[in-house]
């Protein structure tokens, strides 16, 4: 089969019948041209119109200038703009083929006959019309092809030159079978499938592309002119190489085409991230499946979502887990908290029959003062070592949890030995803890409860602990006890305690005693101590007893209001007689805590007629160590007012000689411990040569207390201790009693001055 040429051999689609210009000599080749009744078209390769002859001028509306150099789809109406594209590459190939034995010469007909087509006049309406190709090569020729137009010779062979086709088309609007309805469905079929989301790609049994929208060439990237080639295995190569996978889609592929009926469904990943859903299903002519129809969607933007809330939903679960963990932690040690303690306690609780269940509760000894002392920082430092102590005396699986401030707690489960571990667990904080390069030496005390079998449940079981844990307290701190029965006696004892104190502070049954303080310059009595008594159902109950009891429950507030208030009132005509004379009363750090405790104490000396140059507030060390400075700035309004400040109980506890200087003191009492030290008078106690030395180098005035003897009075006299206060002189006394008292302790510090023996240091 040879290609179609013009005009000879396009006689088949070229009609014989010559209208209108009609020349009286034999027409040359351009008359031919120019006089056809079909519109005749040359197109280049790019599908450029080259050349126009007057039918198509008239055929489409357009002045010959316009149409050439234009495209020539601009002529064909929607759906029909590749054919001729398709006709001239299947005319080229044809042409190239010509004489090969392999050629499928039925096939190579059929897809060079001329095709149906509408063209699209320049008004914009379409007609139906039928075109016929033929290839016109200029240049070198050695093609299949006859160069009719050019006039070149017939030949065979290969070579090079410009090829172009010769298009005839023909209006066939006329014709009778011209089916509106068939034409209708098409251009029907043919907007619906341009206008869908989807790239649709049909390829023939024989798998040839057999037509695709517009959409899936613009969704591969796939140039027209490709297509137009007809190379499908280019097409392929351009369609594989954007894949990340293309051997899994090959085999999809062949698979379909193993199984022409079968529809399949999957997703195609791009190397460029994008993702297409792909569809193929047969294409079917009643019912012969006639190729395959593959459909493709850009669902990148969905994955990409998808993607996303999946990702979002892995880290929401990943937080959550991580909020779970920390909801259980406690966030200073690492330790588990209370809540997973109790969660665990629980669980090891409704175990099997017989299982062993040990609660061992512990608390530091003194850890207050540590954090008032050294600060929160070492407090938490501290609270941290004794964590990773604790977690050391146990085995992997057994809980410790730190249930808050400086209060932990150890579960065992069927552990053989409790007790063994509670001793490694007090033992534990023998070796010294260092913080911040001071070396402190913690303890602990600690109570084990236990079930073994008994129906006690958890917080039963936490309560003996508890109670266990402030048994070994009160036996001496830095030690562990067992719970016994008898303990609770201890405890229902406190209650008893605070619930005694309430009700004696409200019947005002609080009563001060005063203990006189004499000065051993003057040799007279210059100050009294208020002492809080309570006594309850006619026995005293000692102050350190109820005084941490009063501060426990905060009713240590009222109690210090009505010591200061009834000092104040009882002592007035004593201070009022002399204004060297003073009264000291003692202060809690729970008192120096509200806000309007400066208010309160100037405004009770004020109410009582009192000068508050003749107050002494005493308080203890501790209470400059906390963060604020709020009790500083309390004290120091009151001594702008006039109001002294003593230091109590100096040289307890962690206090130290160098942090005095600053603080807003006037006298420092000198521990009954220290004074305790002193026996016959002869011994050398730097400690206390230091002690009132210091504060006289700061300024401070120094009061002895707990001095019993002769000796101890002679040694502190010796060391120029200012005042001193103790049994010697006499005891706390109440009211009515405190006169014979003042003169008792005046007589005895003017003998001690008489008897008094130089050179003792
Ligand atoms: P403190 O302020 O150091 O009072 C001195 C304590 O030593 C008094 O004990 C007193 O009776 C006792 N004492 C006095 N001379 C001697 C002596 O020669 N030898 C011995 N062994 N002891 C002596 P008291 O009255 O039992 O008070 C104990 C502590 O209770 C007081 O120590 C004070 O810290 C506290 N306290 C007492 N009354 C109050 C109060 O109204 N408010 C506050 N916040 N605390 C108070
Ligand atoms: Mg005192
Ligand atoms: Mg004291």
């Amino acid at each position: 089969m040879s290609a179609p040429s013009y005009p000879e051999k396009a006689s088949g689609t070229v009609s014989g019948k010559v209208s209108g210009k009609v020349s009286g000599t034999v027409p040359g080749y351009g008359d031919l041209v120019e006089s056809s009744p079909d519109a005749l078209l040359v197109v280049a390769e790019d599908g450029t119109i080259r050349m126009v002859n007057a039918a198509a001028e008239r055929m489409f509306g357009y002045a010959r200038a316009e149409l050439v150099g234009s495209d020539h789809r601009i002529l064909l109406a929607e759906g029909y703009r590749n054919g001729l594209q398709r006709l001239f590459f299947n005319l080229r190939r044809d042409a190239h083929l010509h004489g090969a034995p392999d050629v499928d010469a039925d096939a190579a007909d059929a897809d060079t006959a001329p095709v149906e087509a509408y063209g699209l006049r320049r008004d914009g309406t379409e007609f139906q019309a039928e075109v016929a190709g033929s290839i016109f090569i200029t240049g070198t020729v050695n093609a299949a092809v006859t160069g009719t137009a050019t006039g070149e010779g017939t030949g065979h062979g290969t070579g090079h030159g410009t090829v172009s086709m010769i298009a005839a088309v023909r209006d066939t609007s006329h014709r009778p079978e011209n089916d509106d309805s068939l034409r209708e469905a098409m251009s029907l079929l043919s907007a619906t499938l341009e206008s869908t989301a989807d790239g649709i790609l049909v390829v023939s049994s024989a798998g040839e592309i057999a037509g695709v929208n517009n959409q899936f060439l613009t969704m591969w990237g796939i140039p027209r002119e490709m297509l137009a080639t007809g190379d499908d295995e280019a097409v392929m190569g351009f369609v594989l190489d954007q894949l990340r996978d293309p051997a899994k889609f090959v085999e999809k592929v062949e698979a379909l085409y193993a199984d022409p009926a079968a529809e399949s469904h999957d997703n195609l990943e791009f190397r460029d991230g994008r993702t297409f859903e792909r569809y193929s299903r047969p294409q079917k002519v009643a019912d012969q499946v006639v190729g395959r129809v593959w459909s493709f969607r850009d669902v990148t933007a969905a994955k990409v979502a998808q993607d996303r809330i999946t990702r979002a939903m892995a880290d929401l679960a990943e937080q959550s887990a991580q909020l779970t963990a920390l909801a259980f932690r406690d966030g200073l040690t690492g330790l588990s908290n209370r809540q997973l303690f109790n969660d665990r306690l629980a669980s090891a609780l409704a175990g099997p029959r017989g299982t062993a269940v040990d609660v061992l509760l512990l608390d530091l000894d003194d850890f207050k003062e540590v954090n008032d002392i050294l600060g929160h920082h070492a407090g938490d430092q501290m609270l941290i070592e004794v964590g990773r102590r604790l977690r050391a005396c146990v085995r992997p699986n057994d809980v410790v949890a730190r249930l808050g401030g400086d209060e932990f707690v150890v579960l065992l489960v069927n552990s053989p030995e409790p007790e063994t571990v509670a001793a490694r667990i007090v033992d534990s904080l023998r070796v010294p803890v260092w913080i911040d390069g001071t070396m402190l030496r913690p303890s602990l005390s600690l109570g084990v409860a236990s079930i073994n079998g008994d129906a006690v449940d958890a917080s039963e079981l936490l309560r003996r602990a508890d109670v266990a844990m402030y048994a070994a307290k009160s036996a001496g701190k830095n030690r562990y006890m067992r719970f016994r029965p008898e303990m609770m006696k201890t405890l229902v004892d406190r209650n008893d305690l605070e619930a005694g104190l309430r009700l004696a502070v409200d019947n005002g049954q609080i009563a001060v005693h005063y203990q006189p303080i004499v000065s051993a310059v003057r040799g007279t009595v210059t100050k009294v101590e208020a002492l809080a008594r309570w006594v309850r159902d006619g026995v005293l109950v000692p102050p350190q007893h109820f005084i941490p009891a009063a501060e426990r429950s905060g009713l240590i507030v009222e109690i210090g209001t009505e010591v200061l208030l009834r000092g104040c009132t009882e002592l007035k005509p004593w201070l009022l007689e002399d204004a060297s004379r003073s009264l000291a009363v003692n202060v809690s750090g729970v008192q120096l805590q509200h806000g309007d405790f400066a208010e309160l104490v100037l405004a009770v000396t004020e109410s009582c007629g009192v000068d508050p140059r003749q107050l002494v507030l005493e308080v203890t060390e501790s209470v400059f160590f906390d963060d604020d400075c709020h009790v500083i700035q309390q004290l120091t309004s009151l001594r702008t007012a006039g109001v002294l400040v003593a230091l109590d109980d100096f040289g307890t506890g962690f206090s130290s000689l160098g942090r005095l200087q600053g603080l807003p003191v006037d006298t420092l009492k000198i521990d009954q411990s220290f004074v305790a030290m002193i026996n016959t008078g002869t011994e050398q106690l730097p400690i206390l040569n230091a002690m009132v030395g210091m504060a006289h180098g700061l300024g401070l005035t120094v009061t002895a207390e707990g001095v019993e003897t002769a000796a101890q009075a002679g040694y502190l006299m010796n060391l120029d201790c200012d005042s001193l206060q103790g049994f010697l002189f006499s005891g706390p006394q109440p009211e009515t009693a405190l006169q014979p008292a003042l003169d008792r302790a005046a007589r005895a510090i003017a003998a001690l001055r008489g008897d008094r023996v130089p050179g003792n240091r």
